[in-house]
């Protein structure tokens, strides 16, 4: 069974794919995070993650255990991301890792959650269930600035929605895997929902879509 999970920023999708996983007996991988660490590897090489053979080079040499999630979930990561993952080069190094991961689930699982921004387009379009998680911009802005806050970090609303904006319209605009639902996805927008009735909902519509034991 595999749950394609795709998004923008901030809209919730990543605490719902870890919550099916855990619910529905599947394994879960955040894609967003190896695009962070491969953007996270290019910086650390003294490389820049927008210049395409430093940003190979780094999916390719790719070690996620050298990451602490603190390290994963900056700033600096998510914008480091979106750079090499605007790269085609970058992108066909990571859909292998993702496509071997959703067809050999790690732990005897009986299938893979998998979160992103294309898995129902382009690394599973073949998934049974296929969520498109999203929310108002004004909604992401608020969680994410609330997120980092309870972290202790100080921070700057107008920075965090101008962050927001330009990693969404670079998300949407590039022309490999540019962020758009599957035609087959069903769109969840989470703008007024909180995160027990976006699982609540998301869990019956993957159970209906999963084959009869
Ligand atoms: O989901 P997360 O915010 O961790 O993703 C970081 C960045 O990685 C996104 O802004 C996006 O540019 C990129 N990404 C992607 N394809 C995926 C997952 C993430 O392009 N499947």
């Amino acid at each position: 069974m595999i749950v394609a999970i795709d998004g923008p920023a901030a809209s919730g999708k990543g605490t719902l794919a870890r919550r099916l996983a855990d619910a529905l007996n599947l394994a879960y991988l955040d894609t967003g995070s190896l695009y962070r660490a491969v953007g996270l590897t290019a910086i650390r090489a003294g490389g820049d993650p927008s210049v395409e053979n430093d940003a190979v080079k780094a999916a390719q040499n790719l070690d996620l255990s050298a990451f602490s999630l603190t390290d994963l979930r900056s700033e600096e990561a998510g914008i480091a991301a979106s750079q090499v993952a605007f790269l085609p080069a970058v992108r066909a190094v990571l859909l292998e890792f993702q496509r071997r991961f959703a067809s050999h689930p790690p732990d005897g699982k009986d299938g893979a959650v998998m979160d992103g921004r294309d898995i129902g387009t382009v690394v599973c379009p073949d998934a049974p269930a296929k969520i498109f998680v999203t929310a108002d911009l004004d909604v992401r802005v608020g969680r994410r600035v609330k997120e980092l806050r309870d972290k202790g970090e100080t921070v700057i609303e107008a920075r965090i929605r101008a962050d927001m904006e330009a990693r969404d319209a670079r998300d949407k605009d590039r022309s490999v895997s540019p962020l758009i639902p599957a035609k087959d996805a069903w769109i969840l927008d989470t703008s007024s929902l909180d995160a027990d009735a976006a699982f609540a909902q998301a869990k019956a519509f993957v159970i209906a879509k999963m084959p009869a034991k």
